[in-house]
């Protein structure tokens, strides 16, 4: 076996067994949880190992960099997830090559990703993405703003709102990170209840508070590092 697929297989190995255990200790089956694997800054061949290893999701959070190793990967049986910020001039090539938008965050881009799907002739699954916490820099609708941007984007035939997604502000500290782990799920369930409709999805927890997400109720799980190692830049 090559030394980079051995390598993620050791990873992924390690990511199973603290993904079952975690789901042991909040009741919870392990294959109701998802792993995206976070391929951003990683060749197209990290991808493809990660895929014979029977990984099936994949996130990236840039277009252009998945444009240009889409190509690569055109042949996998893979569900692409965007998960970075979006810009509405980019929604067009989303739409076309991602089959799912994690990080809708206003309702100007979800008009733009709504019209595209039309003209693709699909309905485009999506999330929206929360921002909970300080950081002003970080994309995502604030709490306050969620009502409105759910029902308007409810409206909008071509979208197909699934749940929720967040980015936690980080700390290495579980503790500190599961208030907020716990607030997006409170967030889903009273969305789901206003909005008389099932939001399954609760994309939440990365390389380093997956198990504490875990243990909160996260379907989703979104990793990088713990998978494919360090990332060189970004
Ligand atoms: C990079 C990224 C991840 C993965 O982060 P790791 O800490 O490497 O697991 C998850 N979600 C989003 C939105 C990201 O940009």
């Amino acid at each position: 076996m090559p030394e980079q697929i051995s390598s993620i297989a050791a990873n992924l190995a390690r990511i199973r067994e603290r993904i079952a255990r975690a789901a042991e200790r909040a009741g919870r089956r392990a294959d109701e949880i998802t792993l995206v694997a976070v391929s951003k800054t990683f060749p197209a061949e990290a991808v493809r190992a990660a895929y014979e290893l029977g990984l099936r999701e994949f996130g990236e959070n840039r277009v252009q960099e998945f444009e240009a190793k889409h190509p690569k990967l055109a042949d996998l049986d893979a569900t692409w997830h965007l998960i970075g910020h979006l810009q509405s001039n980019k929604a067009k090539r989303a739409a076309q090559l991602f089959n799912r938008v994690d990080s809708v965050d206003n309702l100007a881009l979800a008009q733009k990703l709504d019209l595209a799907a039309d003209d693709q002739e699909k309905r485009l699954p999506i999330l929206i993405e929360v921002h909970l916490g300080g950081e002003a820099t970080k994309s995502g609708v604030t709490e306050g703003d969620l009502p409105a941007l759910a029902e308007g984007i409810s409206a909008l035939t071509h979208l197909d709102l699934q749940g929720l997604m967040t980015v936690p502000p980080y700390s290495e500290d579980a503790a500190r990170v599961r208030p907020y782990i716990q607030k997006l799920r409170d967030l889903r369930d009273e969305l789901s209840r206003r909005l008389s409709k099932p939001l399954p999805a609760l994309s939440m927890g990365m390389s380093h508070d997956f198990e504490v997400a875990i243990e909160e109720g996260a379907t989703e799980i979104r990793l990088g590092t713990a998978l494919f190692g360090q990332r060189s830049a970004q």
